[in-house]
């Protein structure tokens, strides 16, 4: 089991990885400048999403 997020796409993760990995999601999404057109999902680099939209 991995103990820090995989450099994937947020749009991925299921929910047991999102708790898994909260406090690091936290900090990834803290400073988010894209949305995910798709999932709306939101992240700072726009790679770790399926269909970046700029905010
Ligand atoms: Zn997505």
């Amino acid at each position: 089991m991995a103990k820090t997020l995989k450099p994937g796409r947020l749009c991925k993760l299921g929910k047991d990885d999102i708790s898994k990995h909260f406090r690091e999601l936290t900090q990834v999404t803290r400073t988010s400048n894209f949305l995910c057109g798709k999932c709306a999902r939101s992240a700072s680099d726009k790679k770790r999403l399926c269909r970046p939209l700029e905010m």
